[in-house]
Parts: C-alpha cells; structure tokens; sequence
C-alpha cells in the first residue's frame, strides 16, 4: 500500500461520526437518513439500508467503520466497485484494501499483513472470498467492527442481478455473532427487500428507506417517430460528454454505435458477446472519464460507477420498472442535472408481451413478470408526472407532482378517444384482420392505394372514415390502443393488426370509453430547466477547464479514474470560490484533510496560474 498519506482515516478516542464526516470526507452534514444509519450501526445495530443511487449509502457504513473498534467487511459483488471504493477510500487517507481474484500476490499479502496486524480499518471482499475457508477464518480470528453487504439486492431472486452464492451470506450471524450487520441496495422494489432481510436472516434489522425521488434526474418518454433522430436530439445536447444508450439486442448496439460513429458521436457498442479485449477497453475509456456514448445491452452498468455520466437513453423498452429505475439511475450520480429519455413504440410492446407469454417461467412467476411489464408499459404512456408514477411502482407516494420530468414540463392533454378507437378498431375487424397498420390506416384516410384497390376495400363502409386526421395521428391511435390491449399484433413476420376481442368489443359497443393523450410533436426542453439551474456546459469555463485538466493528468500518473480524485461537482465548486489559500481550499464541500495536505497546493497553484 504505497500510500503516505495513509492513516488519516482513524484518530484514537473515538470521534464522533460528523466529526469524522467533515475530517475525513469533507462534508458538513449528513444527507438524508446517513446520521440515523450511522448512530445505529454505531450502536450495535444491524440495519438494512434501501437508498437511491447517489444518495450516500458508502458513508453509511464507513463511518461506522472508522468509529467502531476493528476491521470492518465489506461484501461486494464486483471488482471494478471493490478496487474504486478503496482507491477512493486511500485518497481519503483510510487504510482500506481488497482481497479478490484479480490482484497480485505482492498487494494481497500487504492487505492480509495489515489485517493480520490490526492496521485495517475497511476490507472489500467478494462473497465467493469471503466464504473461503482461508479467509473466513483468517476473520474469525479478528475483532470486526461490522459486516456490511454492498448491492445487497444481489441475494434476492427478485433483484435484476441475482447471484447464487449471496444466498450463502446466510451463515454470517453464525459466524461472526454480535457483529452488526448491514445490507445496503438502491432496488427500491418491496418484494426485493423482505427477501434481503429473509435471505441474510436479519429479521430484526431496523429498515431505513429512503425517498427514491432523484430531482437532478429529468424522466422523459416519447413514442418513437424517428429513433435516430431522436436518439440525436440528445446526444446533441451533450457534446463533449459522457452518456449511454440502451438497446433490446446485441446485434442493435452495433448498427446504433455505427449509425453515432458516423455522425461524427464517440459512439461504442458493448454487449456480452463481444471480445473479452474490447469490452476491456471501452471500460477503461470509460473509466478514465472519456466523453463518450456507450450502446449498449443490460450487460453494461453494474459496477459501473462513474458519476458524470449525462444522459441515458432507451431505444427499448425496460421489462419493469425496477430495471428502468436501476438503468436511468447510472445518470447523475454526482448530483449534477442529467436527462433520461425512453422511446417506445407499439411493436416493442406487443414483442415483449409476446416473449413474456412464451416464456417458460413457471406460471406464479410470469404472474409478478407480466405485472411489472404492464406497469412499464402504463408509464410510459401515463399522461401524469412520470417521477411520481414511477415511484409509485415501488411503494412510494410524492405529495406533488416533480416539476421537472417531461409531463410536468410539458403537460399532455388527454381527450375521450372513444370514437377514434371505434374506427380504428372496425377497419380492423373489417378487412379480415389479415393487414398491417400500414394498409388499415390508408383505407382510414380513404387511399385508394394498389392493396386496397385489389382487396376491394374501397368499397366498405371505415373507407375515408379517418380522412379528417393525417397518417400520424392514426400510427398514435395505434399505438395507444396496443397500449390499451384491444388490438393486438399477431406473432409472425408480418405485423398484422387483430383485436383483443374482450377488450375490443365493449370499446365498439361503445360500453367502455377510452382516454387517449392528445399528443402534439416531441417538445425540446434545455437543460437549464432541469431542477431551475444553469448548468455550464463542458467548455464554458475556462478555470473548470483547467482544473478538469490538472486532474486528468493526476489521475493518469496514479492509474486511477479523475472522479477519484475530485467530482466534478468540486471542480466547479472550486471554479467558482476561488479560494486563494489552503483553509478556504478545505472549506469546500468534498476536500477533506487528506485531499487538502495532497493537493492543496497543486490546486492552488492552477487557480493561479
Ligand atoms: P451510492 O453508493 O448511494 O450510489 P455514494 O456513496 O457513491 O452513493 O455517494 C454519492 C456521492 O455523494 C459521493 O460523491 C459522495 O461522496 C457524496 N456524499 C455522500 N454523503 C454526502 C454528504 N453527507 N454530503 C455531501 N456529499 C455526500
Ligand atoms: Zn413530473
């Protein structure tokens, strides 16, 4: 551990946990529910910790950490995740280490002599490690201070990211009795949670749920009229930036990253098929904080913890909202305003209807599958503010609307779709439900089109019927009622639209109103609007700039990420106080002590120059 700052982290005597918040981290306050975590765990508690991504949860076990008497475990599940955290944790000038599969000899025994001796205040281990007979004795051995599971929804069948060997975490209460235990996740599903407190048998665990409202983070969803140029839209906002595109298939990421590459967009594709070497290579890029765009398959984002990441955009639709939330939450983890935008269309749905309904899930489960499918799908058609309804998935009610997702930005009008949905449906029903939207749309309008003309259907009676509205308006009331479930698209090559007959016929009796959205075409919103704050955008200010160009340069002669070493939401801090020496230098909100006594000067000398 080649660290000379080292040894910061822990002063003798006991400090008490905001002391070592401002000493240590260099924030005068705990956020949200942190204080409440902390004075449990600090008092023996076990506690299981539901927090929004961004919110804070490390802290929430490494003060503890650095208050308690002995090493404290952390279980993570990634290894990208466990070497950032200690790097970051060294920085701060705590004695933190790892021990996993990917590290030299040398650096792992170092981690194990300091242990050995006492001298470790936060060990980051993976569950397969920590359940090695080596270490899991090695542990016995050591007072611990507590025991803390990282992405704990990884235990739960439920979680998106389910992994075996969590359940095996079971046995820790046996192993290290009377030391507290702590399960931290950003999965705000309910379901989720009972099962963590079940599967690491913590019934007992004081539960600490957080709101999940992330108000630097602006939801938008459109129906897709025009994918690339959307996608473009957004990217176009955020030059010289970092974001990610989400793509339903491997073969997609690839022709969307060509399609970015040659409008001149750092466009790269990552799924799991790809070589080894590659995917290696655009972490390290993206790591290294590179302004770039990454498309991508779901196989992208765990572990993934840069914090100034701009933008994502889902050129598919989620299966449910917990995924859609896990996904969008890689946006903004630094606090800074960030957008997130979902396209969907009437044929991704009916598709993952369809791939649900053939699933050979057992039938309980496709039940809690299709209900998460269904309340996706109703987001991102709802015409109420979108933060509120997607937060109501998981349990939670907003006292007002967000302000700042698209709905409330631009309010949707709804209007009593009945009639248009009558038309619609029968042309359907009358030309055999054999067409696709194509070809009953154009004999709504009344185009005597070659297929109409062949098929005879300029003489039935939804001939012209729709002639009053254009072909958009038409390819919307088609989507809608897809949404709506009375028209369906029959599995096969061809698209061909047919009715739900349960759902269709009260709607062409007229028994069962429909509500459509009154659309009117995609509306732009600046960035400026998200959260009522200016933000500069990259390149604007020339003292961010250079202190932007400083840290690059530090974080490549250590090998570690820029964000490492300072956020960007402390460059711009210090861009804009201009502290002219190092006591208003450590003022800052994010420049601890040990940060202060290692680049104090350094900064202070770019802000000079
Ligand atoms: P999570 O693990 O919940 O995604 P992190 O622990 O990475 O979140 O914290 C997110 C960011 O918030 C980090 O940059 C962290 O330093 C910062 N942070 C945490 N607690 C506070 C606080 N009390 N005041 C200010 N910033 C904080
Ligand atoms: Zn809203």
């Amino acid at each position: 551990m080649p660290d000379g700052t080292l040894g910061f982290g822990r002063r003798h005597g006991g400090e008490a946990p905001l002391a070592v918040l401002a000493r240590v981290f260099g924030y005068p306050e705990f956020r949200g529910q942190q204080g409440a975590v902390i004075d449990h765990v600090v008092g023996g508690g076990d506690a299981l910790v539901l927090m929004p991504t961004g919110g804070g949860k490390s802290v929430c076990y490494q003060i503890p950490a650095l208050c308690r008497p002995g090493t404290a475990v952390v279980v993570s599940p990634l290894i990208a995740l466990m070497n950032d955290q200690v790097a970051a944790l060294r920085q701060l000038g705590v004695a933190a280490g790892a021990l996993h599969s990917e590290q030299d000899a040398g650096d792992q025994q170092e981690v194990v002599r300091m242990l050995e001796a006492g001298r470790l205040d936060l060990l980051y281990v993976s569950p397969e490690r920590l359940l090695s007979s080596g270490t899991m004795e090695r542990l016995q051995r050591r007072r611990l201070s507590l025991v803390a599971v990282d992405e704990a929804h990884c235990v739960s069948q439920w979680g998106h990211e389910f992994r075996p060997e969590f359940r095996e975490l079971a046995c820790l209460p046996d192993r290290f009795p009377g030391v507290p235990r702590m399960a931290l996740t950003a999965t705000a599903d309910p379901r989720t949670r009972t099962d963590i407190l079940a599967a690491l048998r913590m019934p007992d665990a004081a539960v600490f749920v957080s709101s999940f409202h992330r108000p630097n983070l602006r939801i938008a969803a459109s129906a897709k009229v025009g994918e690339t140029a959307q996608l473009m839209d957004v990217v176009q906002r955020h030059r010289g930036e970092a974001g990610i595109v989400y793509c339903g298939s491997r073969a997609k990421t690839e022709r969307v990253a060509a399609s970015l590459k040659a409008k001149g967009v750092d466009g790269v594709a990552f799924h799991a098929g790809l070589d080894w070497k590659l995917k290696r290579e655009t972490l390290t890029r993206f790591r290294a904080g590179e302004p770039m765009v990454v498309v991508a398959t779901i196989a992208f984002g765990m572990g993934i913890d840069r914090p100034d990441v701009r933008f994502v955009v889902h050129l598919d639709m989620p299966d449910s909202p917990e995924s859609f939330y896990q996904q969008i939450g890689r946006a903004g983890r630094d606090g800074l305003p960030s957008e997130t935008l979902l396209l969907y269309g009437g044929e991704d749905i009916v598709r993952a209807r369809h791939f649900l309904q053939m699933s050979s899930a057992p039938e309980s489960q496709k039940k809690v599958m299709r209900e998460r499918l269904e309340a996706m799908i109703s987001l991102s058609e709802t015409p109420a503010c979108r933060t509120r309804v997607l937060l109501g998935c998981f349990g939670e009610t907003m006292a007002d609307a967000c302000g700042h997702c698209d709905r409330c930005l631009s309010p949707v009008p709804t209007r009593d779709g009945s009639v248009d949905a009558q038309k619609l449906l029968s042309a359907v029903f009358r030309t055999g439900q054999r067409f696709g939207a194509g070809h009953v749309i154009a004999v709504l309008l009344g185009e005597a089109t070659d297929a109409v003309k062949r098929w005879g259907h300029d003489g039935l009676s939804t001939f012209g019927i729709g002639k009053d509205r254009p072909q958009a308006f038409w390819r919307g009331v088609v989507r809608q009622l897809i949404v709506h479930g009375s028209l369906e698209i029959a599995p096969g090559d061809y698209a061909t639209l047919q009715l739900n007959e349960k759902l269709a016929r009260p709607v062409l009796r007229g028994e069962q109103p429909v509500v459509m959205l009154d659309e009117a075409p995609v509306v732009r919103v600046s960035r400026k609007r998200v959260r009522g704050e200016t933000v500069a955008p990259a390149g604007d200010d020339p003292l961010f700039e250079a202190l932007r160009v400083w840290r690059t340069a530090e974080a490549k002669a250590q090998s570690l990420p820029p964000y490492v070493i300072f956020h960007d939401s402390v460059l711009h801090e210090i861009a804009s106080v201009r502290p002219g020496d190092l006591a208003t230098l450590g003022q800052i909100k994010g420049v601890g002590a040990a940060k202060l006594a290692r680049y104090g000067a350094a900064v202070l000398a770019v802000l000079a120059a």
